[in-house]
């Protein structure tokens, strides 16, 4: 990959970036008044049919600025009387690939908002496991202009003939990082080679470490490269609270219930924890619903459309919700668990605070957390006060405890050796090692 980081200078207006009117129209409709960053840097070089490769923060309307492109592209290839792809039948032209089922109707729910203006004429459809495969068979007979799809499912669909990738124009990888990562190797390794090789590529994540970056190198030619990560712009306020082990959910429950917030989403490590958590605060007179992997498709559905139209108010998650999702002003995102990677720290305090609204994330943390809360911090540049909660201080015994486990150790007398600080328990920063939920 070669790549061009100009500094180019915003355009103010989204006419300004060349979009066509039908475009412009909906985004006047949505009350877009002006581009993100992201979108006034990056939606030239897209029209222009350049690869990309975009980091920028979550929540800084990264859909719209593959999405716009891609219908522009089909609206004007449409217009010129060209069909787009002449053996029509299971073609695709813009494959857009997911991690997870809810992203993947998300991101096609907000194409089919964009493209409002074309009169049906763009065909988007999202596939994704968990659901019937024959009623998304149906959706793709005669191909579709646009596809959103997790992997898996997306193969399965390939091998019933449902649908064919040769003949595609534009790919993008959402959430590019995780889908480099190592729980999709297998099905994204079988998916590319099945892509033509003169494609635009577009890769889009708020994180790229270092080791996803290299692999990034190999899908993409001559691509421009834009970073747009800023804490300082960012609208979200993080906090962390040092608890006392064994505190957690008595003060989770008397933050909740302190600061009533309009709605909560609360991050644990497993599945199971989501049930333990949820059991634990109703006994504390919270009501919380649930949410991760091993819900049916339909459950799944049914709690997170409750929870973007503020029928619940604490949803408690794994990590399947910390990519993507944008629900509509949620005031905070919890680390009741510290994420494992310090990636996944970034993709779930960005539900709060999106779109330039002003967010809250808030990490509860034992002496057990400390050093991984610094692992995270590190990685991601910040630094942040070790509060405590009002009524559940944390004991001096164990305050002393954390903060000796930060100085280096002095020598014991008489051996002349330092003695070896204690290795911090290490964590597997940003590859993921599980399979993929979908
Ligand atoms: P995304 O990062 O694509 O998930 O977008 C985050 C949120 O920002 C979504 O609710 C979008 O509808 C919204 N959004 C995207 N672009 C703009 C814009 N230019 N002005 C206002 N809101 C936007």
């Amino acid at each position: 990959m070669t790549s061009d980081t100009t500094t180019l200078t915003t355009p103010a207006s989204f006419s300004e970036l060349g979009l066509i009117t039908p475009l412009l129209a909906r985004l006047v409709e949505l009350e877009y008044q002006q581009p993100t960053p992201i979108q006034a840097q990056a939606i030239p070089s897209v029209l222009a049919g350049r690869d990309l490769i975009a980091g920028a923060n979550t929540g800084s309307g990264k859909t719209a600025t593959f999405a716009l492109p891609m219908l522009q592209y089909l609206a004007q290839v449409k217009d010129t009387g060209k069909s787009v792809n002449k053996n029509k039948g299971n073609y695709v032209s813009g494959l857009i690939l997911v991690p997870t089922r809810e992203l993947a109707k998300q991101v096609a729910d907000s194409i089919k908002s964009y493209a409002a203006h074309f009169n049906g004429e763009i065909k988007t459809v999202a596939v994704f496991g968990g659901v019937s495969a024959n009623t998304q068979m149906l959706a793709l007979r005669g191909g579709t202009d646009i596809l959103v799809a997790t992997p898996g499912r997306l193969l399965d669909l390939i091998s019933s003939n449902a649908i064919k990738l040769d003949k595609v124009n534009t790919l993008v990888l959402d959430e590019a990082d995780r889908m480099l990562s190592l729980g999709f190797t297998e099905e994204l390794t079988a998916l590319l080679a099945l892509l033509p090789k003169n494609k635009q590529t577009l890769l889009f994540s708020a994180t790229f470490p270092e080791q996803v970056k290299a692999l990034t190198e190999k899908l993409l030619n001559n691509a421009i490269e834009i970073q747009l990560q800023s804490s300082d712009a960012s609208t979200l306020v993080q906090r962390v609270f040092t608890v006392n082990k064994g505190e957690k959910t008595a003060v989770l429950a008397h933050l909740i219930i302190q600061h009533s917030w309009r709605q909560a989403l609360i991050f644990v490590n497993a599945k199971n924890s989501c049930n333990h958590l949820a059991e634990k605060l109703l006994k504390r007179g919270i009501t919380a619903e649930v949410f991760h992997g091993d819900k049916g498709q339909g459950a799944r559905s049914r709690v997170l459309d409750g929870f973007k139209n503020g029928e619940i108010e604490v949803l408690i998650a794994t990590d399947i919700a910390a990519r993507g999702l944008d629900i509509e002003k949620l005031p905070v995102v919890i680390n009741f668990d510290l994420p494992r990677s310090p990636s996944d720290y970034m993709h779930r305090i960005g539900r709060s605070g999106r779109a330039g609204e002003v967010g809250l994330a808030l990490s509860l943390i034992d002496h057990e957390d400390y050093h991984h809360f610094k692992v995270i911090e590190k990685k991601h540049k910040i630094w942040l006060d070790r509060e405590q909660v009002e009524g559940f201080e944390v004991d001096n015994d164990a305050i002393e405890t954390l903060l000796t486990a930060e100085k280096p150790m002095a020598a014991p007398e008489g051996t002349g050796k330092k003695k070896r600080k204690k290795k911090p328990p290490s964590i597997n920063a940003d590859i993921w090692l599980n399979s993929p939920d979908d």
